[in-house]
């Protein structure tokens, strides 16, 4: 039906004949003539008819944006001062003959360039339009680019592509399952995956030896910005190679995806404790583009008259820590309200600071709400602790851990992009040395990577310290990103039921739910680890995306809805009756108030 893409076209074309397909982007009248601009996927092409070409100039006449029209014309070069350097084809025009609408189109709901004025539900509803903008398509084709070259690395390192069923088990990775109902199993569910762990690990005791997927998986979870509950991610396996093999391995795999796709070289991935990505930043995936640290002053508030920093001092669980900011002496107390408001949301019941504004001049030099409860000597060991210096603000967190780290962790970027200290580069790391266990709200150990993930320690160990037991399990961070997780597993029926066991998961409940993974583990089952990248992540933070959905074709809104087939949907009472399924009464929606 085409000769070339609309997009193709230049100045080596010209004389040529050419048929192209696309879509009116816009339709000028312009002192006889018309110009159509017809888009596709590779770009657009200025078409212009003549009333000489009496049939087609008539008919151009009738098309509207977003028709669907074949042109078959002659590429000739602009007339003196009118090409457009700022077009792929502006130097070029093609002198329409013979015009085809193949199809009409309404009033499309937005104009391809009006998409920031329209809620992202309308983006969402009428997805085939919004696909059309140039930049959207360029972010899917990036992707497939991406995507083809995992594949060809995992493919180039003895690698096999293998798909894990969808209808399955429940797999915990710590979210809520989507589960599926079985009509020919009357009261049973399927779940869908929230990951292909438990199938990869079958695969290395089946000794297939290198795994990979690029594998859909589902976490029913409230969703934050960034989540969506059906995601891709880049699913690794492998048998017989240890955690510094595996990182090694899986470096070489996204650093040869910058490389090829963005030209970025990202050099060595450093190497950091768990623990210490938390003390120095707040958190385990910290951005290493950002210097700014947090720095530990319990030892120097322990006897203070500062109830606010002595109690969280002499408390074990708790932390006092404060964050040097260079230039910071400058915000705003508008500002510094701002940011009391921003670290509450993480819990902390106030943000003490200090501002240098002369360090030369001592104490004297200091602005601050809190030093009049803190001795001189404190607050100048503070200063040199600090390496403070005349410009500087200096925030304090002073609670729980989990609160300081969380509040002053985030404290930390927003600062930072705020002032402008964020590095212009790329910040890769591995965060390693991670605890087996976290404990939740109700004071229960809970798996911090998955219960499949294996100890650094032995069974008794493990059984008389389970709370200090670190695990072999690795992060891939990139600014601030997590962009994938694995570990080592376990492959000992005993180490997994003394895990089990941690996690208050009797002999019983772990036949009932994870039999099939015990029973692989003791046919012969190979130490091995893997792990997995989050496709979606990866692509926003390469394209510069602002929202994970924009590097999806076709994804749920936040909540978890899709208004494009505006599913999820109801189902009629005959599928619901096969499936042996009876609705509850949904409570009345509430009159307005
Ligand atoms: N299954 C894990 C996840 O989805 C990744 C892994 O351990 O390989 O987070």
């Amino acid at each position: 039906m085409r000769s070339n893409y609309c997009g193709e076209l230049n100045e080596t074309f010209v004389g040529q004949q050419v048929e192209l397909c696309g879509w009116v982007h816009r339709r000028r009248d312009h002192g006889g003539v018309i110009f159509l601009d017809v888009r596709d996927r590779e770009g657009l092409a200025q078409v212009v008819f003549d009333p000489d070409t009496v049939e087609a100039f008539a008919l151009a006449e009738t098309v509207r944006n977003e028709f669907v029209v074949k042109v078959t014309g002659l590429v000739r070069p602009r007339p003196e001062g009118t090409s457009n350097s700022g077009l792929g084809t502006g130097a070029i025009e093609v002198l329409g003959k013979q015009l085809e609408i193949l199809n009409a189109a309404a009033t499309p709901p937005f104009q391809l360039d009006e998409h920031a004025s329209v809620g992202e539900d309308i983006r969402l509803r009428y997805r085939y339009v919004d696909l059309r903008r140039p930049e959207m398509a360029e972010r899917l084709r990036f992707r497939s680019k991406v995507t083809n070259t995992v594949r060809n690395f995992f493919d180039d390192n003895g690698f096999i592509d293998v798909e894990t069923p969808l209808l399955t088990k429940a797999t915990p990775e710590g979210a809520r399952d989507y589960l599926v109902p079985s009509r020919t199993h009357p009261s049973r569910f399927f779940a869908l995956p929230q990951s292909p762990q438990l199938f990869k690990q079958i695969l290395m005791a089946a000794g297939m030896d290198r795994y990979y997927q690029i594998a859909k998986c589902f976490r029913d979870e409230d969703l934050r910005a960034d989540r969506q509950p059906e995601f891709t991610q880049i699913d690794v396996e492998t048998s017989f190679m240890d955690e510094e093999q595996i990182m090694t391995t899986m470096e070489g795999m996204i650093s040869g995806v910058f490389k090829k796709h963005l030209g970025v070289e990202l050099g060595e991935f450093p190497r950091m404790p768990f623990s210490e990505a938390m003390n120095r930043y707040g958190s385990d995936k910290p951005d290493l583009r950002i210097d700014l640290e947090l720095v530990d002053i319990a030892e120097l508030m322990k006897d203070v008259d500062f109830k606010v920093f002595s109690g969280p001092a002499n408390d074990a669980d708790s932390r006092v820590v404060a964050l040097r900011v260079p230039g910071g002496a400058e915000i705003s107390r508008k500002s510094i309200d701002e940011y009391t408001k921003y670290v509450s949301i993480y819990g902390a019941r106030g943000l003490a600071w200090v501002k240098v504004n002369d360090r030369a001049a001592g104490l004297e030099g200091l602005q601050s709400p809190i030093l009049k409860f803190m001795p001189d000597v404190v607050v100048e060991a503070l200063l040199a602790k600090l390496g403070a210096e005349t410009g500087d603000i200096i925030f304090f967190g002073a609670d729980k851990a989990k609160v300081v780290n969380e509040a002053i962790g985030a404290l930390r970027i927003k600062v930072a992009e705020d002032l402008g200290l964020v590095k212009d580069c790329w910040a890769p790391l591995w965060v390693v040395d991670f605890p087996m266990f976290e404990t939740n709200s109700e004071g229960n150990l809970t798996s911090l990577h998955h219960p499949f993930t294996a100890p650094a320690c032995s069974v008794s160990e493990l059984k008389n310290s389970p709370a200090t037991a670190l695990s072999r399990a690795y992060d891939m961070v990139l600014n601030g990103t997590e962009l994938g997780g694995g570990s080592i597993r376990i492959n000992k029926p005993e180490m997994q039921q003394s895990v089990f066991e941690v996690l208050g998961i009797g002999e019983e409940e772990a036949q009932e739910k994870f039999g099939f993974l015990l029973d692989a583990l003791s046919y012969g089952c190979p130490p091995h680890g893997g792990i997995a990248f989050g496709l979606d992540r990866l692509i926003m933070l390469m394209t510069g995306a602002t929202s994970i959905r924009d590097v999806i074709a076709f994804p749920k809104t936040q909540s978890a809805a899709c208004p494009l087939t505006e599913a999820p949907g109801e189902v009629s009472t005959k599928q619901l009756r096969e499936l042996n399924i009876r609705l509850r009464e949904q409570p009345k929606p509430e009159a307005d108030a």
